[in-house]
């Protein structure tokens, strides 16, 4: 792929000619290639359309057809369709957003509106909630370790002593350790009882997974009732146990790093944290580089809008 700053940011930024980023998003199946006439299902033209913000659009050539003074938009089944945002503009955000750029850099870089930024940045999340679910996770397998544990995601700031948040959003995760680093799989969980986390559990990984844990109640009959292997560490005397060497600092050090980012975004409502705890996982397992984040969200936007 082209190098996205070399090639194509100048256009993207300075150059009001729309032509680089819509071959670009053509050529990455973004925008459809081609286009048929809806009434006599000839070929469309691509033609210049100086007026709208896309400066080009499909029209029928067919001197026969009724409909062949009528434009068709290049967005037409695209993930822009709905779109006001021209596609320069959001081919940078996009490109912002894979490098894990904050709404504000993307409000004063690309010049968009704050809220627009904000929705735009919620369809992004969208996509990486879906390609998830589209590929189901299955970690560990026979001898492999896999750490668990619960984490308050809204436990009350040093700054914020006696306020105790509304609504408590405990989140549970499972972390493969036989990755560096670990790959995670995260849920919100609304209770942290065996009858909640044992079917995670059971869904997220492979038979003859070794499971780490602390000693929460809830976790006592893993190896009864799931047929796993299963060691604990009793955090409350050691934090890797001294004869067995089992700990859950891989799962422990991930939650650091999932919660800085809502820290920076002052916090985050129990609504959007499954989908932000998606886009942190969609980021561990299809963005481990900055040019592979970027090519990848937009290999899943072409998947999920076919043109
Ligand atoms: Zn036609």
């Amino acid at each position: 792929m082209a190098s996205f700053f070399t090639d194509l940011a100048p256009n993207v930024i300075f150059n009001s000619d729309p032509t680089a980023v819509i071959d670009f998003m053509k050529s990455h199946k973004l925008l459809a290639d081609s286009c048929n006439c809806t009434c006599c299902t000839k070929p469309m033209e691509l033609v210049a359309r100086p007026t709208t913000s896309d400066g080009f659009g499909w029209r029928c050539t067919n001197q026969r057809c009724q409909k062949r003074h009528t434009y068709r938009t290049i967005r037409t089944g695209s993930f822009f369709e709905k779109s006001k945002v021209t596609l320069n503009k959001w081919l940078y955000a996009i490109y912002l957003w894979s490098q894990e750029s904050k709404v504000n850099t993307v409000v004063k870089q690309v010049d968009i509106g704050e809220k627009t930024v904000i929705q735009m940045y919620q369809y992004l999340r969208d996509v990486c909630s879906t390609k998830l679910l589209n590929t189901p996770i299955e970690l560990g397998g026979p001898g492999v370790v896999v750490q668990i544990d619960e984490s308050l995601f809204n436990h009350k700031s040093k700054y914020n002593r006696g306020r105790r948040p509304k609504k408590e959003l405990w989140v549970f995760g499972l972390a493969d350790t036989s990755f560096k680093p670990a790959i995670t799989y995260m849920e919100l969980v609304e209770k942290r009882d065996a009858a909640t986390l044992l079917p995670i559990i059971e869904k997220a990984v492979k038979p003859g997974t070794i499971i780490y844990s602390d000693q929460w109640k809830a976790y006592c009959n893993i190896q009864t009732e799931l047929k796993l292997q299963h060691a604990t560490v009793n955090h409350s005397v050691n934090f890797v146990d001294p004869e067995t060497g089992v700990h859950t600092q891989a799962i422990e050090l991930y939650w650091a790093k999932a919660k800085y980012k809502f820290k920076v975004m002052k916090g985050v409502s129990s609504d959007l944290l499954p989908n932000y705890l998606d886009e942190r996982m969609w980021r561990d397992r299809w963005g481990s580089s900055k040019d592979n984040t970027f090519t990848n969200i937009l290999a899943h936007i072409s998947e999920q809008y076919p043109v």
